[in-house]
């Protein structure tokens, strides 16, 4: 079986197959070069046997949600990308309270969902740009929460294909990490326990949260969030700034100068411009602070 088999065996479970595409058009940094399929995925079912024949036929892919935090290759990707976004992106809300949501719905849908039924909790990441699947796989988090707060299971796939559950300790969620960044199995369902709240007082969080990073955010630049993780104790952000290098840039790429957390594509950046700024932000900062900065934003190779 080659890419063409895949892509045929797609469509005949009704996905949609997008060829040679740049992946510059589903990523929030607006970087990223041609990949020859991408793959609207629609159901587990058809995503397990796509899985499934492409671990048998040795053929690479990408899973790919709102590429929020991602950094592809200016070459592009070259196997299959899954796109898992509106077509499998159901929201139903159980008797018992638990929302149980496909992994390519955004947070910020399934945010105001909640706030539809009257449930509190996941103020916070309304104005995370991704999905259910990618903010699980991050255990995407602001402003005081973080996804494993109220997550109580999440569905997958493992690498034959076959669907599986964790429960919410089973998952090893801690700051931007989880289980599923070192088993690559794929989310494809969050469960999520909330409680029940005041309407008004959880719409005022929300428009509160969503006007902090308005203000605070390069939102008029292509970006992917905050490019490194917090070292303990310390903000990213404020040790790049401190050693000078607010407005730092390289190419297209740029240290922003509203938020020295966040690199910037300001001006048609490539996949190199961006690693180049990163590298240099990383030695600058470790050797001024001592500090490491590591990336949070996942660099995807050819
Ligand atoms: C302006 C801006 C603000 C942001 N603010 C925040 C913030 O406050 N807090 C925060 O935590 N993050 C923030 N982010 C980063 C990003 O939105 C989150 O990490 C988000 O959870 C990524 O979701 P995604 O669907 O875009 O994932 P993608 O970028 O598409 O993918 C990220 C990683 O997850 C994997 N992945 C995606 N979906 C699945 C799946 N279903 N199963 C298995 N693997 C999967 C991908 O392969 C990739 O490795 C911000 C980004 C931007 C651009």
């Amino acid at each position: 079986m080659k890419i063409q088999d895949i892509c045929n065996l797609a469509e005949q479970n009704n996905c949609k197959v997008m060829y040679n595409k740049m992946l510059k058009e589903y990523t929030s940094f607006k970087i990223g070069g041609v990949c020859p399929a991408i793959i609207e995925v629609n159901s587990s079912d058809s995503l397990s046997s796509l899985v499934k024949a492409c671990v048998d036929n040795g053929i690479k892919y990408l899973v790919i949600g709102k590429g929020s935090n991602m950094l592809c290759d200016d070459k592009g990707f070259g196997g299959i990308v899954f796109h898992i976004g509106n077509d499998f992106s159901e929201i139903k809300l159980h008797d018992s309270g638990v929302i149980e949501v496909e992994a390519g719905c955004s947070l910020i849908k399934l945010c105001k969902f909640a706030l539809d039924n009257s449930l509190t909790g996941l103020e916070f990441a309304y104005g995370i740009p991704g999905t259910v699947g990618g903010a699980i796989y991050m255990n995407a988090g602001a402003y005081g929460g973080e996804i494993k707060d109220v997550l109580q299971s999440a569905e997958f796939l493992d690498l034959t294909g076959k669907i599986g559950t964790y429960s919410i300790d089973e998952m090893n969620l801690s700051y931007r990490r989880s289980i599923f960044q070192s088993n690559n199995y794929i989310i494809t369902k969050g469960f999520f326990k909330l409680e029940k709240g005041i309407k008004a007082d959880i719409e005022s969080k929300m428009t509160d949260l969503m006007n902090r990073r308005k203000n605070k955010q390069p939102l008029e630049y292509p970006n992917a969030g905050s490019t490194f993780k917090r070292p303990e104790g310390q903000f990213a952000g404020k040790l790049i700034q401190d050693c000078g290098l607010k407005g730092y840039s390289f190419g297209g790429a740029m240290v922003s100068e509203k938020h020295s957390g966040f690199v910037i594509n300001y001006d048609n950046a490539t996949c190199e411009d961006v690693k180049q700024v990163i590298e240099h932000v990383q030695k600058t900062v470790v050797d001024k602070t001592g500090y490491f900065l590591d990336c949070e934003v996942k660099i995807i190779p050819y």
